[in-house]
């Protein structure tokens, strides 16, 4: 097992001008996202002294997100109000209803009606233009599944690319199950009966393929063997080293992430700065 250890208090880095210079710390807290963070901490080879450094990189998650828009006779969003007003947590645990996927799917939220110039963008050539003027027409829900954490998808260095300081760039593999599809299948099932409802009288999916609420990637965990960091978010094998964004995360629920990692933030906070 690697020896329990405290980063030296100093740490050399490069900076634009491409100049070498230290920086001092009695304690040093890695935030550059679950997709910056194991980067940089592949990159550093820092976690051969972690027992659980194999971990780092890897259960990538980033939700499967569509939003399924309703298609109303008139106009949807007469009033123009800020979205996200409603949430519809009601299946985020399952439901009665709902046999397959058993156990959690997640959440439906409202959004808005898109901006005309947004769908122009979006669609291909002049589907856009020909179908922007009835964008009004639409309102919709946003469906979050929650994804399952997987070994196999993971952040790592490409040994043929590097940026002009010489860090390994990142390379990214990551493979939805079935059950994650399953799960959205199932949640926008439900938006097309809560929009029908509504009065929409047909629906568009339009799936969401980003990594904007990319999570998971540096876990914490009370198990070395499957986290590299601890409860508290310390990274295993460096006393003076935490990892605090949403890497920590080793599920990733099925809600805009941002509060949770900020709570987690300051709960680790308090952790360190009561010793
Ligand atoms: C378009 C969009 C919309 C979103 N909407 C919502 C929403 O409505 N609600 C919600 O809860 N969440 C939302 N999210 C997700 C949310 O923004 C992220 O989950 C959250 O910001 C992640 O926080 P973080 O601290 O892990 O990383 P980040 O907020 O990404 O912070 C990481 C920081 O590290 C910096 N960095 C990375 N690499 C390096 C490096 N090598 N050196 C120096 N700095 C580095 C980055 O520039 C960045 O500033 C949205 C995301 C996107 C992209």
């Amino acid at each position: 097992m690697p020896v329990k250890k405290r980063l030296p208090p100093s740490i050399v880095s490069i900076n634009t001008a491409e100049k070498k210079f230290t920086v001092k710390a009695r304690y040093v807290i890695l935030s550059a996202g679950a997709m910056g963070s194991p980067h940089l901490l592949l990159a550093s080879g820092l976690p051969e002294l972690n027992p659980g450094g194999h971990n780092v990189g890897r259960y990538l998650m980033r939700h499967v997100n569509a939003i399924i828009f309703g298609i109303f006779p008139g106009v949807a969003d007469k009033e123009q109000r800020f979205h996200k007003q409603l949430a519809i947590m009601d299946y985020y645990f399952g439901h009665p209803s709902i046999t397959a996927p058993a156990g959690k799917l997640g959440s439906l939220q409202q959004m808005p009606t898109p901006p005309a110039g947004l769908v122009q963008k979006e669609l291909p050539g002049p589907l856009g233009k020909l179908l922007s003027p009835g964008v009004k027409l639409l309102t919709g829900l946003l469906a979050i599944a929650e994804d399952q954490p997987q070994y196999r998808n993971h952040i790592a260095l490409d040994p043929h690319q590097k940026d002009r300081y010489g860090l390994p760039q990142p390379l990214v593999t990551h493979h939805y199950s079935e059950r994650d599809l399953a799960a959205l299948n199932s949640l926008a099932r439900q938006g097309k009966k809560v929009l029908r409802k509504a009065g929409a009288i047909l629906h568009y999916v339009h799936h969401i393929r980003t990594f904007s609420h990319a999570v998971g990637t540096v876990r914490m965990g009370s198990d070395p063997k499957t986290s590299a960091l601890d409860e508290f978010c310390r990274f295993r094998g460096i006393d003076n080293l935490f990892v605090v964004d949403g890497s920590f995360m080793p599920s990733a629920a099925a809600v805009n992430p941002s509060l949770t990692i900020s709570a987690n933030a300051l709960r680790v906070g308090r952790y360190i700065v009561n010793g």
